[in-house]
């Protein structure tokens, strides 16, 4: 089966009428006879294009021919058919199938003839004829008995009533009046919408109106025949799609929220016998038409798993509400409707079956079968199918149909599948065959893949955390309430900092350094800590590090976490007691993955975003450089980053070309989940030579550079590679130590050489400055401290506290012995009674 062959454009295409527009007739039986649709003329609006008028006689000749198989569902003869065999169960009824041909002729009103639009009227064809060469719908030709095929639904058109029931009238009444328009003035209107009304990815037709209704009311006739009970479940091929269409909008390809229309349709018919409609919505965008339908509405559970990227993916927001972007996982639903409204956003493109079904197995059948619906509506796009050239995602067939069986498990089977997006022919018949089948009760194929990419883990477990707070099966449950209360914790990543100060200043005496920040935070409370002969004549070495890693065992069910499951690692320690043991000064700096406000909430907090961590690092180490480190006495400057300590050095060095390669004598990374970065000066040549001469860059197993096109002829801009064994940092740190302590002590045996050796002994006492604590019996707490000078030469977000011309920033003498905290001024002994520093 060719699908793609362009033959089957709605200009060339009889045989296709005849062969389907027999089962689309309006001869009024059966199910037809409760939708008999008296006003509709299948000529109705397609008298004025070339390309509808082309279309009208096989229309009119097929309209009355009356067909030599009637496959359309008749109570009697589709009643349950027996077992094959005594004693097997038997399917209880058929599945159902809505196709109707003139839902084709919604097309471009002035047709590119190179540059087919993607909402291509072919699709609905290439499904129905997957259909029939699968065996799973009947066309004349066709063998076997009818009852062992879907039974074919017709469709109708949607009543203003029904469509009223989502949009507004002026919605209804400004696309009736398509249908009386000329191609000019369709054309005219796409390119000149007016103030009121935007034109967001739509192409009109005065077919438009006909095949809207037709598609609403298939979508409409489809749940109706499964609550009658005429059919046990039923796919409905229909088009243009809907669930884009907002309120008084149309918008990406969608004219009436079919799917929404089709939800309150049957609630209203079908009273507490349809009162909870579950509509999961698995097209690659988001179904923001759906969503705003049923915003408030707590009968209507609207779940939808689509590429979100942080609001950069269509669609990325509501033109009429001026809303933030609101396909993300924080739009939950409001009023009453609050909590069954469930957003899967996908930050990445790319995802595949096994990102599907963990989010089914985690979010969607936890929370349906909770919510325990009387019909299930699936929005089914099949965009996110491999091969689509919009979505770029790679769900394959097999998926769909296990995504379609375990839906089936809700509502006793009612479930309706209403074709929305999807724009690859091939891909879009193969995944609906998939899921025709599964309707039919094939079970479905085997998975291929299992595994789930790490982000789709990480947006499938931050869905779950904040839709905790609505859905008693979900845990861990969210703490955000917990701690807006009375609670008042203070976060870790403060406490940790104040222990490390506090220790490496026992141990030590390393001290804060005086840095000027225009934010104030606690996050950079302790942020740059220095063994006090960081000016002299000595190695230094200045370490730009992630904050030491935490391990918890949490409790499985609450998530919560107990101080005695919980291990702090601070493997940059090692390195700190290693240098200070060789006679090396020591700035260490810490970088905080999220900068905390001080205002801020008790929320969760993601990490912030790389390059800005990036940036935000460089700037603290051009500071460092200009105030702390370049005018000192230093023999040797070594720069040693992990992550975006990294990517701080490099930026610095690119900076800085000439006062990086006069000081600095070697640059040492740990690069586990942020960019590789090369050192290349686009002036300066020898940049990249020097920097391998002068670098040591330990990059994890797992790195994705190792799979990128670099790796196969790896360049001397990324300085002296190597592959680590290991895949974290701090494992990395371990690893590696020997092979990063050899290199300095082999830059400064020199120096060690020629030093005294009682020096080891005496690092503490050569008379060093002390930066001047704030309160007495407290260490410094340099970010917190007043500039000498008021707030100096501003350098990006930090500001000199003398400008340039400082030697260092000497801010007083305070006695060497003063202990860091007031708790530590005791002696040992009474330390013990003590309780712990707050
Ligand atoms: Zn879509």
């Amino acid at each position: 089966m060719d699908l793609d062959d362009g033959t089957d454009v709605l200009m060339h295409d009889d045989d296709v009428l005849d062969s389907t527009e027999t089962y689309t007739q309006f001869t009024g039986t059966s199910l037809g006879s409760a939708i008999k649709p008296e006003h509709d003329d299948p000529r109705e609006g397609f008298s004025r294009t070339k390309v509808l008028k082309s279309a009208t006689p096989a229309l009119k000749g097929a309209g009355l021919k009356i067909a030599s198989v009637d496959h359309r569902l008749n109570p009697r003869k589709d009643a349950p058919r027996p077992p094959k065999f005594d004693g097997l169960p038997y399917s209880t009824a058929q599945t159902g199938l809505v196709y109707d041909v003139r839902m084709r002729f919604h097309v471009e009103a002035i047709p590119s003839e190179h540059d087919m639009h993607p909402e291509d009227p072919r699709r609905i064809h290439a499904i129905f004829e997957a259909f029939v060469h699968a065996g799973l719908a009947w066309r004349e030709g066709c063998n076997g008995p009818s009852d062992y095929y879907m039974g074919r639904i017709d469709a109708r058109k949607v009543t203003k009533d029904e469509v009223c029931l989502v949009h507004t009238d002026k919605h209804w009444d400004w696309v009736q009046s398509l249908s009386t328009k000329t191609a000019e003035e369709l054309v005219d209107e796409l390119q000149h919408p007016g103030e009121y009304r935007q034109m967001d990815s739509v192409y009109l037709s005065p077919s438009t109106p006909y095949c809207a209704a037709l598609s609403a009311g298939g979508a409409i006739e489809a749940c109706r025949a499964i609550m009658l009970g005429t059919v046990k479940n039923v796919f409905a091929v229909i088009r243009p799609p809907g669930h884009h269409a907002e309120r008084e909008d149309v918008k990406g390809f969608c004219f009436y929220d079919n799917v929404s229309i089709a939800t309150k349709a049957c609630q209203q018919e079908f009273g507490e016998r349809c009162r909870k409609v579950f509509i999961l919505d698995w097209d690659v965008h988001h179904g923001n038409g759906i969503q705003q339908a049923n915003y408030d509405d707590p009968n209507v559970l609207y779940i939808s798993l689509h590429v979100h990227k942080d609001g950069r993916f269509y669609p990325e927001n509501s033109y009429r509400d001026r809303r933030d972007p609101y396909g993300d996982h924080l739009h939950c639903g409001e009023g009453a409707g609050l909590g069954t409204n469930v957003n899967i956003p996908w930050r990445n493109h790319g995802m595949g079956d096994a990102d599907y079904i963990y989010a089914f197995q985690q979010i969607v059948m936890p929370i349906a079968t909770e919510f325990d619906p009387d019909l299930v509506i699936i929005a089914a796009g099949f965009d996110a199918a491999e091969g689509d050239m919009l979505g770029g995602c790679h769900v394959t067939p097999a998926a769909y149909a296990h995504m379609t069986h375990m839906l089936m498990s809700l509502a006793k089977g009612r479930v309706a599948v209403c074709l929305e997006g999807g724009y690859n022919l091939d891909s879009i018949a193969r995944s609906a065959c998939a899921v025709g089948r599964t309707l039919m009760g094939e079970p479905p194929d085997r998975l291929d893949s299992f595994n789930p990419t790490k982000s789709g883990v990480d947006d499938v477990k931050m869905v779950v955390r904040q839709q905790s707070k609505f859905w008693s099966c979900l845990y861990p449950k969210d703490l955000t309430a917990r701690l807006a209360g009375p609670l008042q914790g203070e976060r870790m990543h403060d406490l940790v900092r104040k222990w490390q100060a506090t220790t490496l200043w026992e141990e030590h005496e390393m001290s804060p350094l005086f840095i000027h920040k225009e934010k104030l935070s606690k996050s950079f409370e302790n942020q740059v800590l220095a063994t006090p002969n960081y000016t002299e004549a000595r190695p230094l070495l200045v370490i730009l590090h992630d904050p030491p890693e935490v391990l918890a065992s949490p409790d499985p069910r609450t998530g919560k976490i107990e101080l005695h499951n919980t291990w702090l690692t601070d493997i940059v320690k090692t390195y700190v007691n290693w240098a200070v043991k060789q006679g090396f000064a020591v700035i260490d700096v810490n970088l905080p993955k999220h900068v905390t406000s001080d205002d801020g909430t008790q929320a969760h907090e993601e990490v912030d975003e790389v390059v800005y961590r990036t940036k935000e690092a460089t700037q603290l180490l051009s500071y460092l450089w200009d105030n702390y480190i370049e005018l000192n006495d230093s023999t040797h400057v070594f720069l040693m980053g992990t992550n975006t300590g990294h990517g701080a050095i490099i930026n610095f060095i690119k900076a800085n070309e000439e006062r990086a390669q006069e000081r600095l004598t070697k640059a040492i990374s740990f690069v586990e989940d942020v960019p590789l970065q090369s050192c290349k000066s686009a002036t300066n040549d020898q940049l990249q030579y020097w920097y391998y001469g002068a670098s040591l860059v330990f990059v994890a197993d797992e790195h994705g550079f190792w799979h990128s096109e670099f790796a196969r002829k790896i360049k001397k801009r990324f300085g002296r590679l190597y592959k680590s064994g290991e895949e974290n940092i701090s494992d990395m740190l371990i690893a590696h130590k020997d092979a990063v302590t050899e290199a300095l002590l082999q830059e400064t045996e020199q120096w060690r050489s020629g030093r005294p050796a009682s020096d080891d002994e005496d690092m503490a006492g050569t008379g060093a400055a002390l930066p001047e604590p704030i309160q007495k019996g407290l260490p410094p707490v340099g970010n917190f401290a007043l500039s000498p000078r008021g707030k100096g030469i501003s350098n990006g977000n930090f500001a000199s506290p003398r400008g340039r011309a400082t030697r260092s920033p000497r801010i007083g003498s305070p006695p060497k012995a003063t202990p860091p905290t007031a708790n530590f001024a005791l002696s040992p002994r009474q330390r013990l009674s003590r309780s712990p520093a707050k």
